[in-house]
C-alpha cells in the first residue's frame, strides 16, 4: 500500500507487533483478532486452527476474565504450556485505589515505563461509568485543564488503554465465574465507558480504536457501541474516521461560543476553529433517533458562562441532534479560572432547555478524591510546560 493510499477497513485487519516482556514473552492483551491469530501462528499454531484458536482465547481472556494459560480447560495441556511459555495476559499494575465519600473510586495504574495513569469509576443508579486515559499527559495546553499543565508523555497502547478496563471489572468483580454462569443477570456494574480521561484520544487513534473495537467485541467484554463516548477537543480531520471506524458516541469539548473565547480556552480551535468543527459534527452520522452528539460546556465565571453566550450556543447547534453537558468547573491548586456561581449555571441550563435540549448539569464526583474531569493528573509526571512552549503549541504551528 502507498503512503498516500486512502484509509480502508483493511487497516483494522493488519497486525501489530507485539511488544516482548523481558522474557521474551508476548502480552495478548490489546491484540485485535488479527494480531492475536498471527501470533498464535507465529508460535507454531497450525493455521488450519488458528482461527478456532484464537476464538477460544480470545473468549478465555476477555469474556471470563482468565489471567492463566492452565485455566484455559478447553486447550490440550501441551498446547497451555507452549502458551505459558510465549505469552502473558498482562494488565498495568494497580498501584493506589481510593473510594471516595461517594462511592467514585479512582485507581493510580503503573504502566511500562514507570508512568502512572488515573482510571475513575463513577457509579450512578442506573449505571457505572469508566473514565478511561488515552495518554499520559497531553500534546495540546486548555487553559482550565490539570492535564493541559503536563507535557505529553508517551501514547497508551491499546493494551494499556483496554487493560483500564479490566482493571476496574477486576476490583468491581465482575467477571463471570466458570461454570456458574454468564453475570449477564443483573445490571452491570460497568456499564459505559468514557474517553474524558487524560489526554486527546483522537491523537492516539488506531490504539484507541483497537482497544475499543476490543470492548466492544460481541464475545468478550460486549459493551454497546452507544455505551462507549469518545470525547475531543475537535480535531476535525479525525472525526468521520471516528464514525466510520469506532463507531462510538462523540463528546465534544466546545466550551465558548466566539473563536476569541474557544481561542483561549482550547487552543486547538486556532487551527480548527467553530465553523469547520460544526460541519464536522454535522457530518457525524445520527445513527438513530435517540443518538446525539454531547456538547460539553465547562462553567467558568464571568467568562462563557453569560445569558448571551447561552442563546449564541442554541443557535450555533441549530440541526445537530444534541445534548449540552454542563460541567461546573473543578478547580485545581492554581487554576486561573472559578467555577461559575449556581445560580448562573442554572439560568444557563434553563436558555437551552427552553430551546429543547437536554442540558444536565454534571453533579462534580469524587471531588474529594481529585477524581473529577479534568483534574486527572499523573502523580509521578511533574514536569511542567514552559509558557514559550504552550505559545507555540497554541499557535499550532
Ligand atoms: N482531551 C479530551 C478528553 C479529556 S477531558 C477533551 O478535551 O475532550 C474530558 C472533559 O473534561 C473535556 O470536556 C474537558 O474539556 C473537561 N475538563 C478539563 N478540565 C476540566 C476542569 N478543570 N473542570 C471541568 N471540566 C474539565
Ligand atoms: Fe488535553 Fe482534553 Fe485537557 Fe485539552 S481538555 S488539555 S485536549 S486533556
Amino acid at each position: 500500500m502507498s503512503a498516500s493510499a486512502p484509509i480502508t477497513q483493511d487497516v483494522l485487519t493488519i497486525p501489530r507487533k507485539p511488544a516482548a516482556d523481558a522474557e521474551g514473552r508476548v502480552n495478548l492483551v490489546g491484540l485485535n483478532r488479527a494480531g492475536l491469530r498471527a501470533a498464535l501462528i507465529e508460535a507454531g499454531t497450525p493455521e488450519k486452527q488458528a482461527k478456532m484458536r484464537t476464538g477460544q482465547i480470545w473468549q478465555w481472556i476477555y469474556y471470563w476474565g482468565v489471567r492463566e494459560f492452565d485455566a484455559m480447560t478447553n486447550l490440550s495441556k501441551a498446547y497451555r504450556a507452549d502458551l505459558a511459555e510465549r505469552f502473558v495476559i498482562a494488565l498495568p499494575e494497580v498501584v493506589s485505589r481510593h473510594v471516595s465519600d461517594d462511592g467514585t473510586r479512582k485507581y493510580l495504574v503503573r504502566i511500562a515505563g514507570g508512568h502512572e495513569v488515573e482510571v475513575v469509576y463513577i457509579p450512578e443508579t442506573d449505571r457505572g461509568t469508566l473514565c478511561i486515559s488515552s495518554q499520559v499527559g497531553c500534546t495540546l495546553t486548555c487553559s482550565f485543564c490539570h492535564t493541559g499543565t503536563q507535557k505529553l508523555v508517551r501514547n497508551l497502547t491499546p493494551s494499556e488503554i483496554v487493560g483500564q478496563i479490566m482493571v476496574a471489572r477486576d476490583d468491581l468483580g465482575e467477571w463471570p465465574e466458570p461454570g456458574v454462569g454468564s453475570g449477564e443477570a443483573g445490571p452491570r456494574l460497568l456499564s459505559n465507558i468514557v474517553l474524558m480521561g487524560m489526554g486527546e484520544p483522537l491523537y492516539n487513534f488506531e490504539a484507541v480504536r483497537d482497544a475499543m473495537n476490543i470492548a466492544m467485541d460481541g464475545e468478550g467484554i460486549s459493551l454497546s457501541r452507544r455505551r462507549i463516548t469518545l470525547s475531543t477537543s475537535g480535531v476535525v480531520p479525525e472525526i468521520a474516521r471516528t464514525a466510520e471506524e469506532i463507531g462510538c458516541m462523540l463528546a465534544v469539548s466546545f466550551h465558548a461560543t466566539t473563536d476569541e473565547v474557544r481561542n483561549g480556552l482550547v487552543p486547538i480551535n486556532k487551527r480548527w476553529p467553530i465553523a469547520e468543527l460544526l460541519d464536522a459534527l454535522k457530518a457525524y452520522p445520527k445513527l438513530s433517533n435517540s443518538e446525539r452528539i454531547t456538547f460539553e460546556y465547562v462553567m467558568l465565571k464571568g467568562v462563557n458562562d453569560s445569558d448571551e453566550d447561552a442563546r449564541r450556543l442554541v443557535s450555533l447547534i441549530k440541526g445537530i441532534p444534541a445534548k449540552i453537558n454542563l460541567i461546573p468547573f473543578n478547580e485545581w491548586p492554581g487554576a486561573p479560572y472559578e467555577r461559575s456561581e449556581w445560580s448562573r449555571i442554572r439560568a444557563f441550563a434553563d436558555i437551552i432547555h427552553k430551546a429543547g435540549y437536554a442540558s444536565p448539569i454534571r453533579t462534580p464526583r469524587g471531588e474529594d478524591i481529585m477524581a473529577a474531569c479534568g483534574q486527572l493528573k499523573s502523580a509521578t509526571e511533574r514536569a511542567r510546560k514552559s509558557r514559550a512552549e504552550i505559545a507555540a503549541e497554541a499557535g499550532l504551528s
